[in-house]
């Protein structure tokens, strides 16, 4: 595509990095047919290449953002299945995470908007303000129906549909500490003990220490750890993302040079897709720069550590039939693909893979809340088609999918490392 940046526009190193992602887009269209808001709304400012022409125009022109390029953003999940399909390496991440801080930095969002926003951002990276948040939720809970009624509170409804009858406690193993492993010595990890999963689903982070340390690894949890900035990110608010990226670099940095790491491990795909795009997001930071690379290099999702660990033979073999959802930010944004599946069935379960697996389930961080009628869409057909599958379990390796598929499919959703920590001698997985 060409481009029509002045020097002094690409003097600002965002906008040279936008232009060189622009000049690689060849307007095939390949992209519409994989995008969840094109095949749901069919208009082609609701794909990948109108979105792309829509920035192009905006940052060309160095326009501030409007009501139009707003609306067709704000639809995008960030899913990057448009980065899957692209023949031509179309870094479309960059480019929307750019349009977002745009956004962000020149338009002034309604009222109600702002605050819903705001909201979100002051709670949700937070487990102790999320927790008390969920508690405030079920009082709320009997006028889901009301808010639903009114369109800009529609998000509030959303947000209190989705939030759970009951909070499981706070895992104590989610301190900051160290695990030692069991045996001879076979790795040393730290572990991200994250936001939202930590309170929703600490089981899952929980059962991930009894695999590794079962199999002799040393897991870490480093003080000073907190929310990737995923959440914040993909609202635009740049220097929020930027100020967790630091605090969590600083941790891990401290913990490799306390005594090393082999990985950081990472349960939510959503966070790795985040933390392995850490070298980038810090790459204009001298201070960081190094050091996030660093971190980035090490960022492992569970599954794709333990594909590379010499396993031993499972303890038992289920033989349950389970239905494998692979959430977006693990097939597009970190092109994991192949290893839950492979673990899943070495560890003797039977694995379906449903139709249209590249879809997204309508999850996406904030997206069920503030876009809740396209994501409860994206979310009835990821459903119907488990359910198709025949499974009577599904894993996968993300909490906002499993919060997404759990809140309308019939059958029990669980973390993937759940399943597996079974297989290989642990308890059977407490269902979602
Ligand atoms: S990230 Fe997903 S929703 Fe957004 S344009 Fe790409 S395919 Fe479409
Ligand atoms: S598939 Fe890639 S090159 Fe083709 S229109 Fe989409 S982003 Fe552009």
């Amino acid at each position: 595509m060409q481009t029509s940046f002045s020097l002094a526009q690409l003097a600002d190193p965002h906008v040279a990095e936008s232009e060189k992602i622009l000049r690689k887009c060849v307007h095939c269209g390949f992209c519409t047919a994989t995008c969840p808001t094109y095949v749901t709304l069919g208009n082609e400012l609701d794909s990948p290449r109108g979105r792309i022409y829509l920035i192009k125009d905006m940052l060309e022109n160095g326009r501030p953002a409007d009501k139009e390029i707003v609306t067709h953003i704000d639809r995008c999940l960030s899913c990057l299945a448009c980065m899957t399909t692209c023949p031509s390496g179309v870094n479309y991440m960059h480019l929307v995470d750019h349009a977002r801080a745009h956004i962000q930095e020149t338009y002034k969002r309604p009222l109600v908007d702002r605050l819903t926003r705001a909201m979100l951002a002051f709670v949700l990276p937070y487990p102790q303000r999320f927790r008390a948040a969920l508690k405030l939720a079920k009082l709320g809970k009997p006028f889901i129906g009301v808010l639903e009624k009114v369109p800009a509170l529609k998000p509030l409804g959303a947000m209190l549909k989705l939030a759970p009858g009951s909070i499981p406690t706070a895992s104590p193993m989610a301190s900051p500490g160290v695990h030692p492993g069991q045996g001879t010595k076979k790795g040393r990890v730290a572990i991200l003990t994250g936001c939202a999963q930590s309170v929703l689903d600490p089981a899952i982070n929980d059962t991930t220490i009894s695999l590794l340390t079962r199999l002799g690894v040393e897991v870490v949890v480093p003080p000073g750890e907190g929310c990737c900035g995923a959440l914040v990110h993909h609202m635009g608010r740049e220097e929020a993302a930027l100020a967790s990226a630091r605090q969590n670099v600083d941790a891990w940095t401290r913990a490799i040079e306390q005594g090393g790491l082999d990985a950081i491990i990472i349960t939510a795909s959503g966070c790795g897709t985040t933390i392995k795009d850490y070298g980038f997001m810090l790459r204009l930071d001298p201070a960081y720069a190094d050091k996030a690379a660093r971190v980035s290099g090490l960022a492992k999702d569970i599954t794709e550590y333990l594909a590379a660990f010499d396993l031993p033979e499972p303890v038992r073999k289920p033989g349950t039939v389970v239905a494998y959802h692979s959430a977006c930010s693990m097939q597009h944004g970190q092109k994991i693909i192949r290893q839950p599946k492979e673990l899943l069935a070495k560890a003797g379960f039977i694995v379906r893979e449903p139709r249209e697996g590249h879809l997204c389930c309508g999850s996406a961080g904030t997206y069920n809340i503030l876009q809740s009628e396209i994501s409860a869409k994206l979310r009835d057909r990821k459903v119907k088609n488990i359910e198709a599958t025949g499974a009577s379990i599904v894993a996968t390796g993300n909490i906002g999918c499993i919060t997404q598929i759990a809140s309308a499919a019939k059958l029990p959703v669980v973390h993937t490392i759940k399943l597996l920590d079974w297989a290989y001698g642990g308890e059977p997985p407490r269902m979602s």
